[in-house]
């Protein structure tokens, strides 16, 4: 975990501020253990936006000239424009140099013109990789963990570059160790070769949706990521989704709701949209709803959760 902070810009003698929830779950523990222990590092353990006000966050991030927050990108968003409310400018009264955050990477750069590095890591292993300068794929710190890409439905290993559910076994802790943990998140492997950036270290794809919601429809394969990733490329369609597999009559039927921009009177003729465009590429038939802006938020957990949920298996 330390060394996939120093990777994206952490440094010894750092000031950093921890906005995890110190808890009962281990996330806000580990950065910490990570930033104080490993890095000697000072942690601002500021917890969350309930526990610390948002402006306190800023006021604090700004006093100490913290070089990161620490976490979601959603929330670190949020912070930047509590920072301009108070008359400040995120990039220039704020001293933030690392961006280890999961989020709209466009947007998170722009606000604080500091690189994000993609990242892939879970709570039963912790950090697994992380993306280097070269960005084409996610370094596997291979000392720590062995990531094999097997198929999702027989658990047979598959070949380097095809999409599988993620097997991962860890090779250096004492305590609750993972033995072939199918965590069932789906990733690819890039061959052995040397990175631009000189490391030799295995690289993987990014999080790339999960394995155990495939839904098989009319005898089609479907994965909800594909749904909503071609979904959001019909204009008029806001970054966001949520897909729901549904029993009706005798069939398994699907719906990808989207948040609709502009008007909602176009929103009938962008579901249409939508619903031609996966008739198209995936070959079958699925339902499209179109909704404003912020009524997905419930279904998706997008504010209250590290990771955005996207499906629901109604059926
Ligand atoms: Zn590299």
């Amino acid at each position: 975990m330390a060394r996939a902070l120093y990777m994206q810009g952490i440094r010894p003698g750092d000031v950093v501020l921890n906005a995890w929830a110190y808890s009962t779950h281990n996330g806000a523990f580990a950065f910490d253990e990570a930033l104080y222990r490993w890095l000697n590092c000072v942690v601002l353990t500021t917890g969350t936006g309930a526990v610390t006000s948002s402006r306190r966050q800023i006021e604090l991030a700004r006093d100490y000239g913290a070089s990161a927050i620490l976490t979601t990108g959603d929330y670190l968003l949020h912070l930047a424009e509590t920072a301009r409310e108070m008359g400040l400018d995120p990039r220039r009264d704020l001293q933030i140099r690392a961006l280890p955050n999961i989020g709209d990477r466009a947007l998170l750069e722009e606000t604080f013109g500091v690189p994000n590095y993609a990242s892939y890591g879970f709570h039963e292993v912790q950090w697994v990789a992380t993306e280097c300068p070269a960005r084409r794929g996610l370094h596997i710190f291979e000392d720590a963990f062995v990531v094999q890409v097997v198929d999702p439905e027989s658990g047979e290993p598959l070949p380097d570059g095809e999409l599988g559910a993620l097997v991962v076994t860890e090779l250096y802790k004492t305590g609750s160790p993972q033995f072939r943990y199918n965590i069932m998140d789906l990733s690819f492997l890039y061959p052995r070769e040397r990175c631009e950036c000189g490391s030799w270290l295995r690289r993987m794809g990014p999080f790339a949706g999960r394995g155990d919601n495939m839904v098989k429809l009319r005898g089609v394969n479907v994965w909800p990521e594909a749904v909503g990733r071609i979904a959001m490329q019909v204009p008029g369609v806001a970054p966001d989704y949520f897909v729901r597999a549904l029993r009706s009559g005798n069939r398994d039927e699907m719906v990808v709701s989207v948040v609709g921009e502009g008007d909602p009177g176009g929103f009938p003729r962008i579901a249409d949209a939508v619903a031609s465009r996966l008739k198209e590429e995936l070959g079958v038939r699925i339902g499209c709803e179109v909704v404003r802006p912020g009524e997905l938020d419930g279904w998706t957990e997008l504010h209250s959760s590290p990771k955005p949920k996207r499906f629901r298996d109604e059926r």
